[in-house]
């Protein structure tokens, strides 16, 4: 059945002529080879491929042609044994010095199992395995690249990709500020480093550069160029004079392709790779692969840049927050000697006036006694900051009841305040330096009462349990909102600053209860809704160990 179609197929071509022509013309390379090795017969195709003439091929043994001993022995000694070859890789030596990489097919015709010729089908696979390869290329390159966070580090790694494998001369130029920067320039020829300097000294960078494809052109124009064959012509063409007609011969610059680094649609710089190799001109698939390295080239100085920029960002905002911390430091130690002894003197005063009944001075001493106590409490905050931030908060640790301590806290506040201050408290012991748990108290409840103007009361409750103590102190204010809510417990934030209330402060209390909670190994949270109200929380171990 099979035997019968194939027969009647080839009643289309039968006839030696249209067989003839059939292997003449074939659009892959046919040869065939006798039992030592010599080349019988070549079609046009095989021919083409390898840039041989018939007489400079036929007849020559085949051996000459492979660029691998090793491979064609092979080849031929499969042959020998009769087998068949599917796709075998092989390299093989064109008549201009280049070698083509190609897949062989090949089995052997014999007569009464004589050896009489080959049947070899040769497929060139040379743009495939370029591709493949320089694909390969730049994904190593994008992953090795894309690590590089320093821009030295980024250039030098871009410069052993590409030099020499894929340019002898190789430049990355930026444009900054309208300016031209030379970046990076590397030669396959360290002596021509000197004279590929010269060149560009003498050649800057044109912006106005009319000529397609010069650096300036592309800089201004976005758009890449390659020329895969630079003439004799073009050399002097754009030679200034004799002199640099000689420097331009010196590089043998014999193929080149210019790319422009674009960032956001911008050209940020320019790509410039030359190969000095008559032998090896840039062709399409360099010319994608150099589009496509330029664009990772730009990504990663991008990266780099950034990142230089965020650290340097990061660096000055260290030591500027630094230095800030310093001059609270020093500001609040120099204002706590005069307050303490202002606060002396006010003290012999209210005596003194006391002792003479005059009520009048006595009152207002009372009134400046308040204000210099307000100073005071600013400055204690402000030296807690520093004994935060510096790590030398101290505690003392102590059984104490603490309903007793929010009785008193809260009698102490009453005393001062409008707001009706209603306690509703469980009974627990907790474990804790009084002072500065009284101190977070202090600061819940002035904040209560501090932002609800316009209400008349503030609950405190407490809830014990086995492990902990919870106490709540809720007020019917102005409330957070919700995109300021997170901010709360930083040092310095103060939210509600809008025009219609102003309230004294500096946005420390909440940060430094905070801290104090958190070093007696309990948290603090909130809940606030803007014109209805918040309430604070601090939970408390029984059991203080971190401290
Ligand atoms: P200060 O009150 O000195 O500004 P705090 O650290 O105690 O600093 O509070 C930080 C900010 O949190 C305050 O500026 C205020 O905007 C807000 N805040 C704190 N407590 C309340 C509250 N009970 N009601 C409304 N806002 C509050």
């Amino acid at each position: 059945m099979n035997t019968s179609i194939s027969t009647s197929n080839l009643d289309a071509i039968t006839g030696y002529e249209r067989l003839e022509d059939f292997l003449e013309n074939a659009t892959v390379g046919i040869h065939l080879v006798d039992k030592e090795g010599r080349i019988v017969y070549a079609n046009r195709a095989e021919l083409d491929m390898l840039g041989y003439s018939a007489g400079e091929y036929i007849g020559h043994n085949i051996k000459n042609f492979h660029a691998d001993d090793s491979v064609i022995n092979g080849i031929l000694a499969k042959l020998l044994a009769k087998e068949t070859l599917i796709n075998h890789g092989a390299r093989l030596k064109c008549k201009d010095g280049s070698v083509k990489d190609v897949l062989i097919s090949s089995n052997v015709y014999a007569e009464n199992g004589d050896f009489k010729h080959t049947r070899c089908f040769t497929r060139d696979i040379t743009n495939l395995r370029k591709t493949e390869k320089l694909l390969r290329q730049l994904n190593i390159a994008g992953e090795e690249l894309s690590a590089s966070l320093n821009t030295e580090e980024a250039l030098d790694k871009i410069v052993k990709f590409i030099v020499p494998q894929y340019a002898d001369w190789f430049t990355i130029d930026l444009l900054k500020d309208g300016q031209q920067l030379s970046l990076k320039m590397a030669h396959a020829d360290h002596q021509k480093i000197e004279w590929a300097k010269k060149y560009r000294g003498q050649n800057p960078i044109d912006l106005n550069d009319e000529r397609r494809g010069s650096l300036g052109w592309v800089l201004r124009t976005g758009q890449p160029v390659m020329i895969s064959n630079v003439t004799q012509e073009m050399m002097e063409a754009s030679a200034k004079d004799e002199e640099h007609l000689e420097v331009i011969k010196a590089l043998h610059i014999a193929s080149a392709m210019v790319t422009p680094m674009l960032v956001k649609g911008k050209v940020i710089g320019v790509v410039c790779f030359i190969s000095c190799n008559p032998f090896n001109k840039y062709d399409e698939q360099d010319f994608s692969f150099a589009k496509d390295f330029t664009n990772r080239i730009t990504l990663t100085l991008e990266n780099a840049r950034l990142y230089e920029e965020v650290k340097q960002d990061a660096l000055l905002r260290t030591e500027d927050s630094r230095r800030k911390d310093e001059f609270i430091s020093i500001a609040s130690h120099e204002l706590k000697t005069p307050v303490t002894s202002l606060k002396a003197y006010t003290q012999v005063l209210e005596q003194s006036f006391e002792k003479k009944k005059d009520t009048k001075s006595a009152e207002m001493l009372a009134k400046m006694n308040k204000q210099i106590d307000k100073l005071t409490g600013l400055i204690v905050d402000l030296l807690d900051v520093t004994k935060i931030t510096n790590g030398e908060i101290a505690f003392n640790i102590e059984q104490f009841d603490f309903n007793e301590l929010v009785e008193e806290t809260v009698e102490e506040m009453q005393r001062t305040t409008a707001h009706r201050l209603i306690v509703n408290l469980s009974k627990c012991t907790v474990a804790g330096d009084r002072n500065r748990l009284s101190q977070v108290l202090v600061n819940l409840l002035t904040n209560a009462i501090k932002y609800s103007p316009g209400a008349k009361k503030v609950l405190i409750t407490s809830v014990c349990d086995e492990e902990k103590v919870t106490l709540c102190v809720k007020d019917f204010g102005i409330g957070i909102s919700p995109s300021q809510q997170p901010k709360v417990f930083t040092r310095f934030y103060r939210a509600n600053e809008n025009a219609n209330y102003t309230f004294p402060g500096l946005g420390l209390g909440l940060y430094i209860s905070a801290e104090i909670i958190k070093r007696h190994g309990g948290g603090i949270h909130f809940e606030s809704k803007p014109d209805k109200g918040s309430t604070f929380c601090f939970a408390l171990p029984m059991q203080a160990d971190r401290l």
